[in-house]
């Protein structure tokens, strides 16, 4: 997982050394904008809106001379739910990154809907992502600087309908400062289950047309994870949505499901079909 947090580490960072509150967000938008790893092409157009159409074409990768990712060919049609299954280290979360270019391929192309991702202006492709991960980055401010994290400039009636779709409508009942409320640090500790509600509603409010799931490993009483899991379903609905799985439910309600292993692909395809094959995946579910 840590392949995520490094972008988000360096925005934490920025944060912490600016007056909390708008002027951290705008400075976040700079930081995407400007990453010095990855920089647009001269020719780089901005992205128009996206279908969601994703292609990986013999991508190869690794963060040193070590191969991680070894020949990925895939093909996600738009609104289509892929579900990443694999030993840990397999390179899930790797391939993931790509797609937002926190990493480029050392060779092969990924395309969205038949578009280089290097040929996009980087900006243009990254609002059109959305990322809910299971440490979710919460900064000490109000609940609505937090969820709004996802989409600057959003309204209250935007804020508030996005929390009650991430199922945080309970929460602002009860809090007497609904979105003023302080959270962090130095206001109202929020528990594991409604901080990843707050990634959730950051989504929503982003509406990207496609989504990378990172799913929680860690345990949540079965109430609260039923919860999380009605609003991720929610949420994805319409919206390409290529999911780390670690849960049952989840894998089995994908659409397709791709077994990761040393880099490769090794199996892809619905549940009873990987199933009645003996193979890879059968032998993980079984
Ligand atoms: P898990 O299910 O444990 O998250 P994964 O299938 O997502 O595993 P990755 O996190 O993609 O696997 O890791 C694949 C390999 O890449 C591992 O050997 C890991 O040690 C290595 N790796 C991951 N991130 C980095 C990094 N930032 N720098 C160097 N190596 C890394």
């Amino acid at each position: 997982v840590g392949v995520f947090y490094r972008p988000l580490e360096k925005i934490a960072a920025v944060i912490e050394t600016y007056p909390r509150g708008i002027a951290g967000f705008r400075r976040y938008q700079e930081l995407l904008a400007t990453d010095p790893e990855i920089a647009d092409a001269p020719d780089a157009i901005p992205a128009p809106a996206l279908r969601g159409d994703i292609r990986f074409e013999n991508v190869s990768f690794g963060y040193d001379e070590r191969p991680i990712l070894r020949g990925i060919d895939l093909d996600i049609k738009a609104g289509e739910t892929v579900a990443f299954v694999g030993p840990s280290g397999a390179g899930k979360t790797t391939l993931l990154a790509l797609l937002p270019r926190f990493y480029e391929p050392t060779s092969g192309r990924i395309t969205v809907d038949g578009m280089a991702l290097d040929q996009l202006q980087l900006h243009s492709l990254r609002r059109q992502i959305g990322l809910v991960s299971q440490d979710v980055f919460l900064f000490g401010g109000s609940l609505r600087e937090n969820i709004a994290y996802g989409r600057l400039g959003a309204s209250d009636a935007e804020i508030t309908e996005a929390a009650r779709q991430a199922q945080l409508g309970p929460l602002l009942d009860s809090l007497p400062d609904g979105l003023n409320t302080i959270v962090g640090e130095r206001g109202v500790m929020l528990s594991g289950g409604q901080k990843q509600r707050v990634a959730i509603a950051r989504a929503f409010l982003k509406n990207p047309p496609i989504l990378i799931l990172d799913e929680a490993t860690s345990a949540l009483d079965s109430q609260t994870e039923r919860e999380i899991q009605s609003a991720l379903d929610a949420l994805s609905v319409g919206r390409t949505t290529l999911v780390i799985a670690h849960r049952l439910g989840t894998i089995r309600n994908a659409d397709r499901i791709a077994v990761m292993q040393d880099g490769r692909i090794v199996e892809m395809g619905e549940h009873g079909a990987l199933v009645a094959r003996g193979g890879v995946y059968a032998r993980l579910s079984g």
